[in-house]
């Protein structure tokens, strides 16, 4: 048996949630109406998203922001990991996907923890820094367009506290990151997180995990 990573079967992920998911209804629910959507693939797993609801608790976190929402999955799951007067800013492009997650958020009761601003991120991210909110968030999600990813973490690196936590999804991206001969329809996103995976190594501004759970999640504490 291989001592570095083990290959998750079918039958050992089953294993795995039978034995430690909490999935609450709601988000089952949410699961369920989004795999019937083209983008399904979006949507972050159970697992994952109960690992970072534990982050958000562990760190003591209070102010979130959320790069990219889709459909709302991991949204809720962090809101309802935080205390009741906790916020979450959700930054998205997508009015169409946010109005499933805006459906869930009432549903989970966290509606009241979450502030959604649609519209590119990036100018988004910029907005909150020139309004003073530098160094005032626990921790940053990132899953959004991956080509824009660099420009994500050095806003997130300026947003959070240190001390804070920093979390990039998809950072294996399918395995295609490891493979140099990779030349399929996402070459762009590829390239963008090869570059930004290999800058992270040696980025001493952070401390720096990488999971390989689900796509890859990447774990960044602010220095
Ligand atoms: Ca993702």
């Amino acid at each position: 048996m291989s001592t570095q990573q083990l290959a998750i079967t079918d039958s050992i992920y089953d294993y795995l949630l039978a034995v430690s998911s909490r999935e609450p209804p709601v988000l089952a629910r949410l699961r369920e109406e989004t795999s019937h959507l083209p983008m399904a693939i979006m949507q972050i797993s159970p697992p994952q998203a109960q690992l970072m609801a534990l982050l958000v608790k562990l760190i003591g976190a209070k102010r979130i922001v959320e790069v990219g929402v889709f459909t709302g999955y991991s949204s809720i799951a962090m809101a309802m990991a935080l205390p009741k007067d906790g916020r979450l800013v959700a930054l998205d492009v997508s009015q169409e996907w946010t109005e499933i997650a805006k459906r869930y958020w009432r549903e989970a009761g966290v509606a009241d923890r979450i502030d959604l601003k649609l519209g590119p991120a990036l100018e988004t991210m910029d907005a909150l820094i020139a309004a003073g909110a530098a160094d005032s968030f626990d921790l940053c999600f990132i899953d959004a367009d991956k080509v824009s990813y660099a420009g994500y973490f050095e806003r997130a690196l300026v947003l959070i506290r240190r001390g804070g936590l920093i979390m990039i999804d998809n950072t294996l991206f399918g395995g295609h990151v490891a493979d140099q001969s990779y030349a399929g329809s996402s070459r762009a996103s590829v390239e963008a997180i090869r570059t930004l995976n290999s800058s992270l190594r040696d980025d001493q501004r952070i401390d720096l995990a990488m999971l390989a759970i689900g796509d890859g999640l990447t774990l960044a504490r602010k220095r």
